[in-house]
């Protein structure tokens, strides 16, 4: 019998990377049992469903189907058997303060016409950049997020000679994609994904230009039935794997003695004793809370991604704008300064829809729609702070009609039938988020790779998984920190 089949691993919380930990932890014969603060499993991958309308919380876009293949694959199943993937074709729309547009998709034809258009040119450097991003995409995929690389020398080997030699992890996204592109729309699209990886196209390596790359060589996805069906279906397995889910079940501590591990105590007293304990609270939240006999401040100057307030409305009307759309200020860079550098409300204040009901229509009652808003904001200085923009509701919905006025969007607040919305706070308070960051830890060139928060701790038999360690944030990246942390139990105790 395999020696790993004896031990009984606890996971604290139960967001998508904790499931993929388990799932991984139970192929290769390990126990598992996952304690959830809340009434429900994903984490920020969760649900709203009122009046017909049915919300995903947090992501809304899914990236990388075969990320998600191969965990389904480790449970023995087929995500085939238990999925519906729509490809959302209409890519995600772009608009300025100027009421220029421009529109990322894997539609190559259309992508082409577009990049034409803004460049004022068929002769433009759409092929170079796809061809510059597909060769880093591999090295990604294949050399860098597929494993536990601690040393940054054999990070660097694995990111090769030419990479390191051409600087992009050096040099900005923007003046990366300016390599390619003349167009300050076009680079300012291709840039705006900095924002979710915590940091300005200005500051966040070139390396990352494989992000919007990623959408247009392997498309935009969305479950049928929104992205919390994907939590439902791996839920169903985690069931019938025989990982053991206690929800509603808050961990106070994790107890450590000597340098290790030694068990967690539940919020009603509880203590339960465990050899290997995994945390997938937000690790900056483990280490300064969970963690008693330490008092963590290191966390305190990391950057973190920006804040989020979110907006869930059911529209009283079915509505024909595209399902993702970006809403960019005339001041780009002044905007991204704001949150990340002076940490002010930032100006034009730039904002993301989505309208999943669009590409789905079971998510909304008929005749009706639902709409999702996410606002950046900046992080507080300090994790014990309130987030003054989280009293600025009002502020910021009016300043969402009143940008939907000025590009002729038919929407006004009457056509809100039903209305939720997660403040900063909020979202802290429901899943533990550090300083209210919505993303977790930054991934600046001192936060990613070897220099990410590990997911091994300094005590034997800690260990980390999800956004805030290695490999990054996002759906896709969570679920690859699931397997590497089973790789790394693995390797450490069989
Ligand atoms: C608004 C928003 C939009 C996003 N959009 C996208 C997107 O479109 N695509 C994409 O790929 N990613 C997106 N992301 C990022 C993605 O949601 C996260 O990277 C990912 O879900 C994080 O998963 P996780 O497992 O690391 O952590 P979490 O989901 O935070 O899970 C941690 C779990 O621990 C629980 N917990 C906390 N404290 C305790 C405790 N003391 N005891 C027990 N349990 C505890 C929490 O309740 C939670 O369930 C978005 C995130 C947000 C916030």
């Amino acid at each position: 019998m395999n020696k790993s089949a004896k031990r009984e691993i606890c996971i604290i919380g139960g967001g998508m990377g904790s499931i993929s930990a388990a799932i991984y932890l139970k192929s290769k014969g390990y126990e598992v049992s996952v304690f959830e603060k809340n009434s429900t499993l994903g984490g920020r991958a969760n649900i709203i469903e009122e009046k017909g309308f049915r919300f995903d919380v947090g992501p809304s876009l899914l990236n990388y189907p075969w990320i998600f293949e191969n965990l389904f694959e480790a449970a023995g199943e087929k995500m085939d058997d238990h999925i519906d993937l729509i490809e959302i074709k209409s890519g995600v729309k772009f608009l300025w303060d100027d009421k220029e547009t421009f529109t990322i998709t894997s539609d190559f034809p259309r992508l082409s016409k577009e990049i034409a258009r803004l460049e004022k040119s068929h002769i433009n450097g759409l092929n170079s950049f796809l061809k510059v991003n597909s060769k880093r995409y591999n090295i990604a995929f294949e050399k860098l997020l597929n494993r536990n690389l601690d040393n940054p020398l054999g990070w660097g080997i694995g990111l090769g000679f030419s990479e390191l030699l051409s600087g992009s992890m050096f040099k900005s996204m923007y003046s990366d994609l300016g390599k390619h592109f003349k167009s300050d729309y076009i680079k300012q699209a291709f840039g705006s994904y900095a924002m979710y990886l915590g940091g300005s196209p200005f500051k966040i390596p070139g390396f990352f230009s494989i992000l919007p790359y990623g959408e247009i060589a392997y498309g935009l996805w969305m479950p049928k039935g929104g992205i919390y069906s994907l939590i439902e279906k791996l839920e169903n397995i985690l069931e019938k794997k025989g990982v053991k889910v206690f929800k509603n079940s808050q961990v106070s501590e994790i107890i450590t003695n000597n340098n290790e591990v030694k068990g967690i105590v539940l919020e009603d007293g509880r203590s339960i004793p465990y050899e290997i304990v995994i945390s997938n609270v937000d690790l900056p939240t483990t280490e300064s809370k969970l963690i008693k006999k330490i008092n963590n401040n290191s966390f305190d100057k990391k950057q973190m991604t920006p804040s989020v307030m979110t907006f869930y409305w059911g529209l009283n009307k079915e509505t024909d704008f595209p399902h993702h759309m970006i809403f960019l200020p005339d001041d780009y860079k002044g905007c991204f300064d704001d949150l990340f550098i002076k940490k002010t409300f930032p100006n034009g204040m730039p904002f993301y829809t989505s309208s999943p009901s669009v590409s789905d229509k079971s998510l909304s009652p008929s005749g009706k729609s639902t709409l999702f808003v996410l606002i950046p904001l900046p992080v507080t200085e300090k994790d014990n702070e309130i987030n003054i923009y989280s009293n600025e509701i009002e502020k910021i919905k009016t300043r969402i009609f009143d940008r939907f006025k000025h590009h002729n969007i038919d929407l006004t607040q009457d056509n809100i039938e039903y209305e939720k919305i997660y403040t900063p706070d909020e979202w802290k308070n429901l899943f533990g988020l550090y300083k209210t960051s919505a993303f977790g830890a930054s991934h600046n060139l001192f936060n990613i790779g070897p220099f990410r928060n590990k997911n091994k701790s300094r005590y034997k038999g800690l260990y980390y998984v999800g956004a805030s360690t290695t490999p990054g944030t996002g759906l896709p990246m969570v679920t690859l920190s699931g397997k590497l942390v089973s790789d790394r139990i693995e390797n450490d105790f069989s």
